[in-house]
């Protein structure tokens, strides 16, 4: 499952790791959020450090859409559902100044792109109510969108019923942009360390990250890892995590020249690939969509061979060449959580919650923590910083969480409840399986990958869910918060931070 993006790619080098080493600022991640905020506190002059568990852009970052846009499928409408006008305003603004930066970037560091019309389409007539939503929310702030109707959308060779359109938007290759500010830190001196993961953050004696190479200190630490690895302010616990795919095609039928997501189901969303925007000689068209909440689904592998299907109905010829999965998270407010965590001293933040539209709101996030960072006052930020720093909790922002509060208790529940009716010895499963089963009473995830059996605790040691074989990827994926290993039981993200236990394989497993 590697993303079309990080074909032929090699990871910029890291620098080598010096345990007890002092910065200014350290960052834990190199994803988007990580590497824009290192790059705008290195052009302050400040010495800063990411600290990364794999390589540039291991997760969200080098395995999105590469659509750099402001419409941003249905969000705009969502956010709009339950708040002001003006905090929409605020939203927009954020993500126009974070869209700036990138493309100014992009320009600065040669990094190619494109300028495309952006859709938000309805394949369905009764999409179309939420269409005009989208282009409601967007006009009131200050969006120039179009509707169009379905005879208007000639570039679509597949369903749709009509569309809101926003011109000039942009698509660009993501782990190229990200590799691009890798070099930037670099070559400025900042340092990149790879292949650590951050096992621990304190504030107290003094701010400081533990791995397993050894602490690293610093005035000012930022959370940059997607789901925060922290548990003070119980963030995991106002937000939801979806899991969703992409397939990349490669093919001589005619692409649609722009893109498009769509706003009723089942999600899809369409980008095509051009030399000048991505690696555009190993495939012509990116599809997307099948989301579905972490650890929450019974076919992850389906959902992705469905969006192959889809594809070839409307692109006869297309062949896959590329297919890849992520994961992104919305907070229960719709907002994303960007600034100083609870209990962290004004010295730890974090930013995350972008809900699938990171490429502009990262670096919006990253505006704002260089902003608190280098210690500008209220008066001294964009208005939309003070408007989005000082929103408020609504009702409908209490149910969706009380209703997500739910599913995850249910899948806790559920999870123990499924272990234990599956006594071992269960069959050894077929290559690319895995199967929970109760082995004296505690849940253990038994799989194979590429003829190697393995046993695992099927425990999550973030809160105890009980995991779910993830038949996509070969992982397992917790349905509570999350995180995610791999079938040897190493972690992969999510806010567990020990791997999982391995276990003996017994005869009776
Ligand atoms: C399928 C999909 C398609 C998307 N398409 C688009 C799109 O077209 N346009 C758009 O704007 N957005 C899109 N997004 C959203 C976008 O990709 C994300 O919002 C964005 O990449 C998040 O960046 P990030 O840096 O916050 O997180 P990430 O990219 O996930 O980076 C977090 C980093 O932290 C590291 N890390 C985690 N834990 C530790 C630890 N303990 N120690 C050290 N390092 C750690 C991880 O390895 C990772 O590299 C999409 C998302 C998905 C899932």
């Amino acid at each position: 499952m590697k993303p079309l993006w990080k074909l032929d790619r090699t990871p910029p080098t890291g620098t080598p790791f010096d345990p007890g080493a002092r910065h200014d600022v350290i960052i834990v991640g190199a994803g988007l959020t990580g590497l824009t905020t290192a790059v705008m506190l290195t052009r302050a002059g400040l010495d800063v450090a990411v600290v990364e568990a794999g390589q540039v852009a291991e997760l969200a970052t080098g395995g999105n859409t590469g659509k750099l846009t402001l419409l941003q499928g249905q969000r705009l409408a969502e956010i709009r559902k339950h708040h002001s006008a003006s905090l929409v305003q605020a939203y927009v603004e954020g993500n126009r100044e974070g869209m700036d930066w990138l493309v100014a970037f992009a320009d600065h560091a040669g990094v190619p792109y494109e300028r495309r019309v952006d859709h938000s389409y309805a394949q369905q007539p009764d999409g179309l109510e939420a269409v005009r939503e989208v282009h409601s929310a967007a006009r009131e702030a200050g969006l120039a969108t179009r509707m169009l109707t379905r005879g208007e959308l000639s570039d679509a060779a597949f369903p749709t019923s009509g569309a809101v359109a926003l011109d000039d938007q942009v698509t660009i290759d993501p782990a190229r942009v990200a590799q691009a500010l890798a070099e930037e830190l670099l070559a400025a001196g900042g340092t990149l360390h790879t292949g650590v993961r951050v096992m621990a953050t304190h504030a107290l004696p003094e701010p400081r990250v533990e791995t397993p190479v050894g602490p690293l200190f610093a005035e000012h630490i930022v959370i940059a890892t997607g789901y925060p690895i922290l548990d003070r302010g119980l963030y995991f616990s106002k937000m939801r995590a979806f899991r969703s795919y992409c397939v990349s095609f490669r093919t001589s039928s005619q692409v649609p020249a722009s893109t498009f997501i769509s706003v009723d189901s089942p999600s899809r969303s369409i980008r095509p690939v051009s030399a000048a925007d991505g690696p555009g000689a190993a495939a012509q068209l990116v599809v997307g969509g099948n989301g579905h909440a972490v650890g929450r689904s019974d076919g992850e592998k389906a959902a992705v061979d469905d969006l192959v299907e889809w594809t070839r109905q409307y692109f006869p010829d297309a062949e896959e060449t590329h297919r890849w999965s992520a994961q992104d998270y919305e907070s229960h407010n719709q907002i994303p959580f960007v600034g100083a965590m609870p209990r962290g001293l004004g010295r730890i933040r974090f930013a995350t919650g972008y809900a699938k539209w990171g490429l502009s709101n990262a670096p919006a996030a990253a505006l704002r923590l260089t902003t608190e960072i280098l210690g500008a006052g209220w008066h001294d930020r964009p208005s939309w910083m003070v408007k989005i720093g000082t929103r408020l909790t609504v009702p409908a922002d209490l149910a969706r969480g009380a209703v997500e509060g739910a599913k995850v208790a249910a899948a806790a529940a559920s999870g123990w409840v499924q272990a234990e009716a599956t006594p071992v010895p269960v069959p050894r499963p077929a290559d690319g399986e895995g199967v929970v089963a109760n082995r004296g009473g505690r849940p253990v995830g038994i799989s194979t990958v590429d003829g190697v059996t393995r046993a695992v605790s099927a425990v999550c040691p973030h809160l105890g869910g009980v995991l779910d074989w993830n038949d996509a990827e070969c992982t397992w994926d917790c349905p509570l918060h999350a995180s995610r290993f791999t079938a040897d039981g190493t972690r992969i993200e999510g806010p567990a931070l020990q791997d999982l236990k391995p276990l003996p394989r017994t005869s009776g497993n």
